[in-house]
């Protein structure tokens, strides 16, 4: 199964990102080269969920303020199983470094 475009490209905003899996690949952690947005991990079910632009834009400020603030901190973007609803968290760098799946 091949996945075009998600190694080069913001999930949040579009523009050129890095992209490694996280948590034996249920998650990315994307690292966005735009002055305005930043490095954060979402889980391929909270892509599914957070489809609306403005919606990604709210995110994509919030990780850029998060960076801003603390930079060894990361926003955590996943679902949560109970309620189904987004469900954000702002943890240390090294946590989500810790969970990078290695080919
Ligand atoms: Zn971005």
């Amino acid at each position: 199964m091949s996945e075009p475009e998600e190694g080069t490209t913001c999930f949040l905003c579009g523009d050129p990102a890095k992209c490694q899996k996280t948590d034996g690949h249920n998650r990315r952690l994307y690292d966005c080269s735009s002055q305005s947005c930043g490095e954060y991990e979402i889980s391929l079910a909270a892509k599914e969920r957070l489809k609306n632009p403005t919606d990604k834009a709210k995110v994509s400020a919030e990780v850029h303020c998060i960076k801003n603030q603390d930079p060894d901190k990361i926003l955590v973007i996943t679902v949560d199983p109970k309620t189904h609803d987004l469900d954000f968290k702002v943890v240390p760098r090294s946590e989500v470094y810790a969970r990078i799946s290695h080919p």
